[in-house]
Order: structure tokens, then sequence, then C-alpha cells
């Protein structure tokens, strides 16, 4: 015998969906090594024919867990080499946990070791059906309320909802457990398009497997069951030729098409090409309340290059337009830079451009030192706050606050600029913003598609009262989430707002 296994030692072997094509060798030489077999019996029913007659069975049903973890360890106890078995892998919802607990609990004197095998789990044998849906970020959660408290699922579909991750749900349904799929594609279309590709995978790799590409809006219309993993893409994730694939992220860099990249090897790892890491992302949300600085227009274009500026500054400092000032400190740090040739122009609503010669790197993060930081691109959400009178009107800051972090990962199309203003008076002018914010007298109310200057010049589209600060949330970042799928490359938000006018409200 292998020493690896020993006597008095436990396995406890995810058999991923049952078949030894799907099982991992690891799994399979468990097996055949343990002298004992302890599983629920439909599990055993799967691996049966990888059982050996001198192989000892120990059959229980569902609901039997905490015996089959007690009777594994009596068993070891005596010296067999015992196999307990789980589906999927035995870490994921599986047996692996329990085992320990019980053996904890039980206090045998001396020891006794457990091996975890792994397994495939659910998640990655629908994946494996469906295309490539599990490129990205991903979370787990299963929808069985009968260990976990519902509020406690509840919490997390919103927070996987809101952190736009690939998400998997296990037990979606069962005979006595209708309603918590339909809760929890409730909570998900609050915050992802109705469109968002979802797969439901019944019975993986079993005689009865079933595959059912469809969307969020769609998804209850197709059987489910406790044999069924749903996956739910991000807002990232595409139907293409018939597969459910979720992007990596190479398009933003790379041309998919072309043997020849634009980017060279060399500099392929260098920020300029990476505006969403970390130190763009910091800058980013630093220069939400900031300035912009708009310069001429009568430097040749060829040799100009335009950036927007933004200046550090935290969320309780304004940025209405009365107090959009490009102060001496920054006029200076700018001039050490700045051939004579560069120009600054505040357009009528304060914003400020640069037009200049283009500059390094290195020069850019001598400005990013500062407190300067230099954009090339149109691609960003402003939030436009007013200062809650000096700080004294700090009642929704605290939902201004969740509001900006909820929005620091997201890349839209064009610009959007959200108003946000703390009290009825709406002094900074909120409501005539993309997205006007005004807290008023303990609510919220969100304006949608207003402009206040321009050709286009218009009154607010949309208008939701008497929010509460999950309801406000909920509309601004679904209305965001729609516009970054939806609008057009380079499209500003009152285009595209025109444009679906009547169908986001
Ligand atoms: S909108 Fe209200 S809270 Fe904000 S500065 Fe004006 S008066 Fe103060």
């Amino acid at each position: 015998m292998n020493e690896f296994f020993s006597p008095g030692k436990v396995y406890v072997i995810g058999i991923g969906p049952g078949s030894e094509n799907q099982m991992t060798l690891f799994a399979l030489k468990t097996i055949e090594q343990c002298q004992v077999i302890i599983g629920y019996d439909t599990y055993i029913d799967l691996i049966k024919h990888l059982l050996k007659p001198s192989q000892e069975v120990v059959r229980a049903g569902m609901t039997e867990e905490v015996y089959r973890a007690q009777k594994t360890i009596e068993l070891a106890k005596e010296g067999k080499i015992v196999g307990v078995i789980s589906s999927g892998d035995a870490g994921l919802y599986g047996m692996a946990g329990l085992i320990f607990e019980v053996l904890h609990k039980m206090q045998f004197p001396g020891k006794i070791d457990v091996q975890v095998v792994p397994g495939v789990t659910a998640l990655i044998s629908a994946a494996s059906l469906l295309g490539a849906p599990v490129m990205h970020d991903f979370c787990a959660i299963s929808l069985s309320d009968h260990l976990t408290p519902w509020n406690t699922i509840e919490k997390r579909l919103v927070h996987a909802a809101m952190g736009d991750f690939v998400l998997t749900l296990y037990n979606p349904k069962s005979s006595r457990r209708k309603e918590q799929i339909n809760i929890a594609q409730n909570i998900l279309l609050q915050y992802r398009n109705p469109e968002n590709p979802v797969g439901i995978v019944t019975s993986a790799y079993r005689p009865d497997q079933n595959i059912v590409i469809t969307d969020l809006n769609h998804m209850l219309e197709f059987p489910a069951g406790m044999m069924t993993t749903i996956l739910i893409g991000n807002s990232q994730t595409r139907v293409i030729d018939g597969k459910m694939i979720t992007p990596r992220g190479y398009q933003k860099k790379y041309q998919l098409h072309q043997n020849i990249q634009d980017i060279k090897k060399s500099d392929r790892m260098n920020i300029t090409h990476e505006p969403w890491a970390l130190q763009k992302e910091k800058q980013n949300s630093e220069m939400q309340t900031g300035l912009e600085i708009n310069l001429m227009k009568n430097i040749p274009k060829r040799v100009l290059h335009k950036y927007y500026i933004k200046t550090k500054g935290s969320l309780n400092q304004s940025s209405a337009d009365s107090e959009k000032i490009l102060n001496a400190g920054f006029l200076s740090v700018l001039g050490k830079f700045l051939s004579t040739d560069s120009r600054i122009e505040a357009t009528p609503d304060g914003r400020l451009f640069l037009l200049c010669h283009e500059i390094d790197i290195e020069t850019m993060e001598k400005l990013d030192s500062e407190g300067l930081y230099l954009y090339d691109d149109e691609e960003y959400i402003l939030i436009k706050t007013c200062n809650f009178c000096d700080g004294e009107k700090p009642e929704s800051l605290v939902w201004l606050d969740i509001l900006n972090k909820s929005l620091a990962d997201i890349h839209v199309p064009g610009q959007l600029h959200i108003g946000f203003n703390g009290c009825g008076m709406s002094c900074h002018g909120a409501v005539m913003e993309d997205i006007g914010i005004v807290y008023f007298r303990g609510e919220f109310e969100v304006y949608i598609g207003g402009k206040k200057m321009g050709r286009n010049v218009r009154l607010p589209l949309h208008t939701h009262l008497h929010l509460s600060g999950e309801e406000m949330i909920s509309i601004v970042m679904n209305l965001v989430a729609r516009y970054k799928n939806e609008g057009f490359e380079k499209e500003k938000f009152f285009k595209y707002i025109l444009r679906v006018s009547g169908q986001v409200v």
C-alpha cells in the first residue's frame, strides 16, 4: 500500500459530477485505496461501479451529514482507511468542513489525519459547458436557507450584484424552496441589465444534462432544481456564437484580430496603457471633486495634446462653480513643466482643459505627486457636490460616500456628471446635471437627463422623489450600468439618455 494511504486516516473526496471521466486522478486513486466508503445514497450510486467487493460501503440519506461525519471518524478510530465522498469539491459546500468540526467536538484522544481530496465543483463543470463565463472575478452563493439565515444570503446577493461579480447560484430551487430564486433575480435586476447573460446547467456531465443560455429577465422561465447551477455573467459577459464569454480584459489593451500589437512588448506593463490600474483609479477618485482645465485652441492641433487636469480633493470639499479655483500652488507646479505656448481656459461651467505639447510619463508622475493629475480621455464619471453649507449639513454625506465607492471601478463610454446637493435649496444646481441627486428632509430626489447649458439645454427628463438612500443608490447604479453597457463609444450621457429616453427611467 502507498504510504500516503495510511490506516486510521480520513479522506474527504470530491467526486466532481460523479463519472470517472470527470473526476480528478487523485480522487480516483483515493477511492481505490479506501477500505470504507461513506456517502449520500445518490453519490454512492454514482461511483458504485468503481468500488471493489472488498470495500465496505456505508450509505446515508439526505440530512444525515452529521451521522456520516461521526461514522467516518469512528471507523478511522478503528484503524480503517475511510473515504467520505461529496459531489463536486469536498471543500466547497461539501463534507470537508463538517468532518473537521465534528472531529474537534468529539475530542478523540490521539490524532486522526484528514486529507481533503479536491474535486471539480459544479460551477467549474457548468462553466465548461457554457463556454468561458468565469474568466473574471466571481463568487458563489447558495440559495439554500436550511443552514444559513436568509437575510445573510440576501445581503451577499446585494453585494455580489453591486460588485459586478460573475455570480454562481448553488441550490437555486427545490420542491420546498421556490421563492428564493425569484428574490435573487429581483435583487440582481436592481444592479444589472435585464439582458445580462445567464447560464443554467442541470446535471452537468450526467445522462440527464440540460444546458440553457438565457438572460436575467427570462431566467425564471426555465426549470431549475437541486441539480442545477446558475451562472450569472458580469456586466461584460456576452453570448458569442452560442457560448457565454466573460472577457478577461485583453481587448482593452490588445487588438485581438491583429498579429502585430499597437503596444510594443516592452511597453505593455506601463500604466499609461492601464488607466484602470490602482494608481490611476486613486487619482480618478481624488479628482472627482476637482478642477478641469480647458486650454486654448489656437495652437496647431497636430503638435498639441489635450489633457484634463484634476486636483486632489476630498468628497466634502466643494466642487461648486464658485470654488473652482486653480490656486497659486497648482499654477506654480504646472508652470514648472509646461512650455510657454501652453494655455489654460475655463469653460462656462468652471471646468478646465489643458492644451500643450505631449507630456512624458516622468513629468506626469511628478505632477501627480504634487497633487495634479493629467489624463487624456473624457471617459469618466464626475461627481459635483455642494459644500454642504461648509459641513453644517452633513446628513447625506454617508450616502455620497457609498455612491462614490460604488462608482469607483466603473468606466463609462463618455462623460457623466452627477450633481449631489445636501438640501432642498439645491443651490449648486444638481437638478440640471446628467444625474442630479438632492437630499431633502431625510429623503432623496433623483433627476435624470437635465442639461444646463449648450444647444441641448433642457429640464430633467425623469424624476424620482421620496427615495431612501438604498433606493437612490440602486437607481443611480442601474442607470450607470445601462449607460456603460449601451452607450456608444465617446457618447456623452446627455446624448445617450435622449437616445434611449422612455426606456431608461
Ligand atoms: S445645497 Fe443645501 S446643503 Fe448644499 S450648500 Fe446649498 S444650502 Fe447648503
